[in-house]
């Protein structure tokens, strides 16, 4: 698992060094455990629990976690207090220093909070990379381009695609704003999953899930 900020994003590599600093500004001694995570290491991280020892750690199959696509990093604790101890909302506190600098916080997820986890939300519209498959298909394509500088209007197109695509979607019935939840669950890997249609019908899919 690589913890080199140099592997994330060009935009999110400055708001980490930025978030770190600015972390250690407030007392709080903050390391980074996780930043891009590749397919191999996916794998590996999602087998756990289901067909290797440990528990689950994650419900995203590869692509769909924004590690891998460069856009998240997970911290631990680094003042010998305990690497998770948030029992004095030490977490809190970092989280609202990564919001103050435009960051998705994990601890806000209304369910499966994870609060060592930060995301660039840019390109994550509702937290997830849906809008990155349509444009990139894998993340390879999109780490490719990550030398030159996607211009404004490319990034609208990008935008406009996947805002059409959901509209295609909730047109034709389908709970877009539920699936995106499934999907960051790891309930489903489908664009729109046949197999179930309403929003009541996702949403107690997710209710089981957390359960
Ligand atoms: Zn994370």
């Amino acid at each position: 698992m690589s913890r080199d900020i140099s592997l994330l994003h060009p935009e999110l590599r400055d708001i980490c060094r930025e978030f770190v600093s600015a972390c250690k500004a407030k007392g709080l001694e903050v390391g980074i455990s996780q930043t891009r995570r590749t397919k191999a290491e996916q794998d590996a991280l999602y087998a756990q629990g289901r067909t290797t020892p440990g528990s689950i750690v994650t419900n995203a199959k590869y692509p769909l976690s924004p590690h891998n696509w460069g856009l998240a990093f997970d911290i631990y604790r680094n003042d010998g207090k305990g690497a998770y101890n948030d029992a004095d909302g030490w977490f809190s506190r970092c989280g609202e220093v990564g919001k103050s600098l435009g960051l998705f916080w994990g601890g806000d997820f209304k369910s499966f909070r994870d609060k060592p986890h930060f995301e660039l939300k840019k390109y994550l519209p509702a937290n997830s990379v849906s809008a990155l498959i349509q444009r990139y298909d894998r993340p390879e394509n999109f780490i490719q381009t990550w030398e030159e500088v996607m211009t404004q209007k490319e990034f609208d197109a990008m935008m406009e695609n996947y805002l059409a695509r959901r509209r295609e979607l909730a047109a034709s019935g389908w709970a877009v704003t539920e699936l995106d939840e499934a999907k960051r669950l790891g309930i489903t890997d489908a664009e729109a999953p046949q197999a179930f249609a309403t929003r009541q019908e996702v949403a107690a899919m997710v209710a089981r899930a957390i359960k």
